[in-house]
């Protein structure tokens, strides 16, 4: 069974170590008291150079026992729970856990959203018209050089939108509009006019897809750094000035405590040998 030990508690949000049976340690978020963030695995492989969950590499998966039981720790400290993100440590659809675990979130009445860089590619139409309360595509790009910048091993953007292309004039009404792609802005990784205008590009053939424009929170494992509000809100001006519906971070995402690309993973001591695979 893991052990949860609360780390910080300020702001709105309250954010925990989770000690893991073997010796690994991730970390979940509570969000205004109702919304649990949780990690999937311990590290990640997608490499995003911005962000401290992947910064020591990939882990391993965490088993669906090991997500249930985020969310009953986090209960039995009296949390209200109304809804599950996962948007933890670990990209999501690299665990094949998943989709168990937001059935059984689901069976409990508490409605999961996930958060996703895309990969691997195979995955993403089943979590796309999956018993979800929300999907968001981690984009942060509009060429592939900068895409390969941002999100080093997930998919390139031309298979990707290939995908969304054919798969979103699919989906329901109601999954379409819990379906966003997510621009987080780094400077000088993705924040030029020019990167903008080519994620424009890609998106406006989805039609009216929500976009969720992210401020950096910086971390102590990377050198990159925001935009600075000026830019930022040049950057929304610009997304919206083409049409797009954009939704800037909120709050409670600004906090120090914030939760993704913040939060961190430790692995634990593995004898040597032994294997392990990325997708599980
Ligand atoms: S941003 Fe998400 S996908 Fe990228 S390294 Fe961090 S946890 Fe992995």
């Amino acid at each position: 069974m893991l052990r949860l030990v609360e780390e910080h508690h300020g702001g709105s949000n309250r954010r925990f170590a989770v000690l893991l049976a073997d010796g690994a340690m991730v970390e979940a978020v509570l969000y205004r008291g109702d919304t649990l963030c949780v990690s999937t695995q311990v590290g990640c492989a997608v490499g995003c150079p911005f962000c401290a969950s992947g910064a020591r590499g990939f882990g391993r998966n965490l088993s669906l026992e090991e997500l249930m039981e985020q969310v009953d720790a986090v209960r039995r400290r009296g949390a209200r729970l109304e809804r599950v993100t996962a948007s933890g440590v670990g990209e999501p659809l690299h665990n094949p856990a998943l989709p168990a675990f937001i059935e059984a979130c689901r069976q409990q009445r508490l409605p999961v959203s996930v958060t996703t860089s895309g990969g691997p590619l195979s995955r993403l139409p089943d979590l796309l018209r999956s018993f979800h309360n929300g999907v968001t595509l981690s984009v942060h790009a509009g060429s592939e050089a900068a895409r390969a910048r941002a999100v080093p091993r997930g998919p390139a953007l031309g298979p990707l939108f290939q995908l969304l292309y054919r798969e979103v004039p699919r989906l329901s009404g109601r999954r379409r509009r819990r379906l966003a792609l997510a621009y987080l802005l780094v400077a000088d990784v993705n924040d030029g006019a020019d990167e903008i205008d080519a994620f424009v590009e890609r998106v406006r053939p989805l039609g009216d897809l929500n976009i969720h424009l992210y401020d950096y929170n910086p971390v102590q494992t990377s050198a990159h750094r925001g935009v600075g509000r000026r830019a930022y809100e040049m950057a929304y001006a610009r997304l919206t000035g083409a049409g797009l519906r954009v939704r800037m971070s909120c709050k409670a995402r600004l906090e120090p405590n914030g939760g993704c690309g913040t939060l961190v993973a430790l692995k634990a001591r593995r004898p040597a040998g032994r294997s392990r695979s990325v997708l599980g």
